[in-house]
Formats: structure tokens, sequence, C-alpha cells
């Protein structure tokens, strides 16, 4: 017993040993050595269907997304009438167009998150109700391709003729990507035919000596390129090309849209009103005539000349995932130099610290910069779900770990705080500072978001693991396992298991058949301090590169590398220029930002201040949120002898400041215990 003990204590200090990376520790194992690459890797995505997600955080978020939102956001667009205008576009209904010019693309969204469900999880009834769907969507479609319901149903004759608000190139889009994903899900060709006649109906229509065109809202065009990849039709990325070249031009395709467009035309709008033809255009390209600005849909200069991000924050991030997806495919370089440029404009000048975007409902979107109001933020989850897709893109171009950095930022922050916990109602606008008006809705008349939120999670899995022509890369911390066939034709797995974003420590199991030669690149977050990896026990003093640890070796089925990355309660302040934020802190630990709620305070929100050198301390609890780590802290809060009642400004008044203790919870999970509260920045003084 005493023995066992002895060798118990001595297996704790040479762990200790190794995480501190003390001189006791081994050495790197001797096939082990760094491999930076040169060159930026092509990378690409392992498989949703090769990748199984069984992680203490995120399972029951998933399993919450796939038992209760799949099936709310069916009942609602059933019960608002998004899926019946497909019958009535097919004539087998009697009726008139329901909900906002765009519910089709919300459809096919509840489509494309049907489809990864079912990519890693077979459920034949969800399947049904999905081919049940797609076979009223395709007796929609005319013989000539087209479909879009509210023109067919409503405005036959405007058919492509108003690009800039119908949307019907942005429900093309959608339908693209589910097609795309419902055939990869199930092997099944239905969606991806309806989605391949009404891409060559948009080829034979826009193009050099065709029509001139581009979307006011974009998205068609990754969606091109995804159609590309899954059936290698090279008119696809032709033309998702020609649809970001049509940026910019002077005067705008808009403007001569809008001058084409008949002056008194009435068309029916949400609610049953109805609006002139050009009232869109009219609001948000002509607010200042004569001048017609087109910022708003980022037709404000031709892609390679863009610098700052403006307009619609979603149409932004969309724009900008299709650039990539071109550049991607094209080698690019006046694409990607761009991207860059925009990419450090938005989260260097742009971003909220959850990672969010887009500060002001006026435009869904950018304004200028360090303009980053808490209390009214608009930050749109379709904004922050557009950034996961904006900054994967960028990671698989570059191999650059900051581009995780930054999705990992927006995934477990903005786009996780978009939905409640019990997975049925949804944060359009998400603030990072609330009174107690604000809650989370079951539906909006635009209901974007929770069909967003219906198809992003179960899409989790795509940006955990990607692989290069040198091996394996793994970014995101979550349990579970993928498999995938390297280049040489061989197929390795590997087995995460961690406790991660509570704990640091992730431990990952190699498979394989026989040894194999390859790198293993692992993520060393940008927030996190010295970070120490092992190869079977033993560790390894291979620096980061680009964000990665790059192990290079002949790995073993059985070998095991463990990663710690500390996890730090880390305050953090706002660039100055930030004026909402200035004198205030945010808490951060590992990739979750935190944030106080009324519910775990004794004192006022808007009296509590946190000196600079309060003792932070941390600790689990499992029974609060479905559990999660709190941040406990000692504040002050200070006191007036005086009410502000009668009072919007006074002079200064003698206060004094008692102890308090303060808690706070990780940000996602926010808005889950009734109206209340809420603050991301909380007043700072000095000790
Ligand atoms: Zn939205």
């Amino acid at each position: 017993m005493l023995a066992h003990e002895g060798i118990k204590l001595e297996l704790w200090i040479f762990s200790l040993a190794v995480l501190l990376g003390s001189p006791r520790a081994v050495g790197a194992a001797k096939a082990t050595q760094s491999k930076d690459p040169k060159e930026a890797p092509r990378l690409a995505e392992v498989p949703i269907r090769q990748v199984v997600i069984d992680d203490k955080f995120w399972s029951p978020r998933l399993e919450v997304n796939r038992t209760k939102t799949l099936d709310h956001v069916y009942q609602e667009l059933e019960a608002t009438g998004s899926i019946r205008n497909f019958d009535v576009a097919a004539k087998k209904a009697a009726g008139k167009f329901s909900q906002p010019w765009w519910a089709d693309s919300d459809v096919y969204k509840w489509i494309e998150g049907a489809s990864y469900v079912l990519a890693t999880h077979p459920d034949p009834a969800l399947e049904a109700k999905v081919d049940d769907l797609i076979a009223r969507i395709a007796a929609a479609q005319e013989r000539d391709g087209y479909i879009d319901t509210h023109v067919q149903i409503e405005e036959p004759d405007l058919r492509w003729k108003d690009l800039a608000f119908f949307h019907e190139l942005f429900c093309a889009g959608s339908l693209f990507e589910a097609g795309v994903a419902h055939y990869q899900a199930t092997g099944k060709r239905a969606l991806r035919e309806v989605a391949i006649k009404l891409a060559d109906c948009i080829d034979s229509t826009f193009g050099p000596g065709k029509m001139d065109g581009i979307p006011g809202h974009e998205e068609v065009e990754l969606a091109l390129v995804r159609l590309y990849r899954a059936t290698g039709e090279q008119r696809y990325l032709k033309l998702a090309e020609y649809f970001l070249n049509g940026r910019g031009q002077k005067p705008s395709v808009f403007e001569r849209e809008y001058n084409r467009l008949p002056a008194d035309r009435m068309v029916n709008w949400l609610g049953g009103q109805t609006i002139n033809v050009r009232f869109l255009d009219d609001h948000f390209f002509r607010a200042h005539p004569p001048a017609f600005d087109t910022s708003y849909s980022q037709d404000n200069l031709p892609v390679r000349e863009q610098s700052v991000a403006v307009g619609h924050a979603v149409r932004a991030m969309y724009l900008y995932s299709g650039m990539a997806d071109v550049a991607y495919e094209t080698g690019d370089q006046g694409l990607m130099k761009t991207l860059d440029r925009l990419n450090d404009n938005v989260t260097l000048r742009r971003m909220y610290v959850t990672g969010g975007i887009g500060p002001s409902a006026k435009n869904e979107g950018f304004t200028d910069d360090y303009d980053l109001p808490n209390d009214n933020a608009y930050q749109e989850t379709c904004a922050s779900a557009g950034m996961v897709l904006w900054n994967h893109r960028m990671f698989k171009l570059t191999g650059d770990g900051r581009y995780i950095d930054l999705l990992e930022q927006s995934l477990y922050n903005a786009v996780l705080a978009g939905v409640s916990l019990e997975g049925s109602t949804f944060c359009y606008a998400t603030p990072l500072a609330c009174n107690t008006a604000f809650k989370r809705q079951p539906w909006f008349e635009v209901p974007c978001c929770p069909t967003t939120v219906a198809r992003f999670f179960p899409s989790v899995g795509r940006y955990i693991y990607s692989q290069s022509e040198d091996g394996l890369w793994v970014n995101l911390y979550i349990g579970g396992q993928a498999s995938t066939t390297l280049q040489e034709g061989w197929k390795v797995t590997v087995r995460q298991t961690t406790n991660y974003p509570w704990e640091g420590k992730v431990k990952l199991q190699v498979t394989l058949e026989k040894p194999e030669e390859f790198t293993l690149h692992l993520r060393v977050p940008g927030w996190a301090g010295e970070s120490a990896v092992t190869v079977n026990g033993e560790t390894i003093s291979v620096p980061a590169s680009k964000g990665y640890v790059h192990i290079h070796r002949q790995w073993s089925g059985g070998d095991v590398v463990g990663l710690s990355v500390p996890l730090e309660i880390q305050r953090l302040e706002a660039n100055p220029k930030v004026l909402q934020s200035r004198g205030q802190v945010a808490l951060r630990r590992g990739p979750l930002i935190y944030c106080l709620e009324q519910i775990d305070q004794t004192a006022d929100l808007d009296r509590i201040v946190l000196p600079t050198r309060a003792t932070l301390t941390d600790h689990f609890e499992p029974q609060l949120l479905g559990g999660v780590t709190v941040i406990n802290g000692q504040a002050r809060v200070r006191a007036s002898s005086n009410s502000w009642d009668q009072y919007l400004y006074r002079p200064v008044q003698p206060t004094h400041t008692e102890a308090v203790a303060i808690k706070a919870i990780p940000y996602c999970g926010w808005g889950n215990r009734g109206h209340q509260e809420m603050r991301v920045w909380i007043d700072s003084a000095g000790p």
C-alpha cells in the first residue's frame, strides 16, 4: 500500500515536472522534430460524417439542437407558411406568399441543418421528413430551373429585376448549400438536382454577354464554389468569380437596376403591408440623394480595393467567405491580400470581445472604427456565425492559428449566446449589457437567426480537425474522434478526450494499422500562456509556429499525445478608442468571456466596481446552467448618501465603497434564468 502510494507520488512529481517543462522533464522524443511549413499549407476539411463529438460541453448542446431546436424551427416554418409557399408556387395549394421575401432560404437552411444531423445520427423519421420537404420544393421548380416562391407567387414579371432586395440569389445560394449537404449526408440526389437546375438557370442568365447582375445579399458566391466542389462543374466557379467581380462598378449595378424598376410599382411586404418596389433602395442606398451609396451591400468599391468592412454585417461575412473560397480554388493573390486587410479591419477595430460584429440596428451592420456600444449592441447571431464561416476559410488559406482563435472566440461566446440552453428561444440582436426588458424570442418576423442556429450547430464537427498533405490538424479541443485518409491512402483515427473549456488538459490517442510518418499539428490558443505537450508521456520542446505545434514523427497505433493549456482568469481592457468600454474590464477564462448577471449579485450591477488588484478565483458549479465554471471575486460597491431619483446630472457627491462578493458566469450561459440585468464590461478602479 505504502509502496503504491510512493509510486503514485513519483508519478505525480514527474507529471508536474513535465507540465512545467522543468529540467527534470525528459527531452524531446528522438523521432520528433519541429516542422515549420514555409509556405501556407492547403488545408482541407475532415468530412463531417467522419467526426464524432462526444464531449461534456458540446454533446448536451448538440443534443438539444437535434431534439428540440430542429423540430421547433420546422414547426414554425410550417405554421408561418414558409414551407407552404412551395405548395402555392407548385399550384398545389391556393393562397398568397407568406413571410419575408427570402423565406425560401429559411427552409433550405433547415434542410442543411437536418442533413448535418443525418450525417452523424441516422434517423429514419427525420430523413423521411426531409425527403417529403424536398419533394415539395422540387414540385415548385419551374421548367427552366428557376425557383423563388416569392417572385413566382407574387411578382413573376419582376424575376431577376430587383436583385438588390428580392433575395433570389441569396435563396439560391442557400438551396445549393442544402443540396450539397443533403447529398453528402445521405447520398440522395433529389435536392442536389434541384440546385443544379437552378444553378444552370442562373448561369444561363448572368455573365459576360448576358445579364449584368450581382446579389444584394451575398451567399450565392460561396455556395457556387461549394456546388463546384461537389460536382466538378467549372462554370459554377466562374459564375462565383463573376458575381464577386461585378461589385463596386460606377454607376452601381443596383443604381442601374433602380432606374429600370417601375417607379409606381407596389409590392407586398411583411405583415401584409404594401410598399413601393423602390422603398428599400430609397431607404438604404438613397438616404442622401442624389448620392446612390451601396455600401450597405459592400458595393462601394470593387472587391480587391476594399479595406474597410462596411454595411450589413451578415452580407459582409458571406461576401468575404465567398472571396476566400474563390481564392482557395484559384490562388487569386488580390483577393487574399484584400481578405487580410478586411480581417485586420474587423478584428482590430470592429469586433466585440465576444467575437460578434455589427453594432448598429440601423443597417444591421458596421458603423465606424472602435464604435462598439454594449447595451444596444446589435451583434446579430447570423453575423456571429458568419465570423466562424469566414475565419475558418481564412485558416484553410493560411494555416494560421490566429484565425482559429477568432473562430473559437465567436463560437464559444457570441454564437452560443444566440440560443437558450433549452434550445427554443433565440437572440436576433445579442447585447453585451442589458436591462430587464431583453429576452430571447421563440421566433421573429424575420427568422434568419433561429434557422441559422438550426443549421450551424450540427456543423460544428467540421471545425475541429483539418488535414493537409503532411498530416492532421487539431484545431478545437472538443471530445470525440475523427477518422480520415491521408494522402498516402492510409487511415488515421484520433480520439480526443478533454474537459475543455472548463479544464485545459487534452489527450489525443492515435490509431493506425501500421506505423506511419506524418505531422500532427496541435493548436496552441493565442490567449494561453505557456502550454505543455507530451508524446507518450515525454515532454517535447517544439516551439509553436503560427499558433500550432507541428509534431512530425513516425506515429504508431496507441501513441498518446497530451496537451496542457493553462486556463487562467484574465482581465481584459478595451482599446481606449472604444469609448463605450473605457474604465471597464471584461473577464476571460480560456476561450470564454464572462458576464455578471444580477441574480448572482448582492449589489446592483451599476454600482459594482472591480478593483485592479481584486482577487479572482474560479470553481466548477455542476448544478448551475448545466455545469459551468464560475469566477468569484471580491469587488467593491459604490454607495452614496443621496439617491439619483431627482437628477440626471449633479455635482460629484461624497461616496464610499464597501466590499462585496461577485460571481461571473460564462456569457454563453447568459439569459437562462429569467429577465434580469447583465454586464460583460465591469467598472474598474485602481487598487
Ligand atoms: Zn439573423
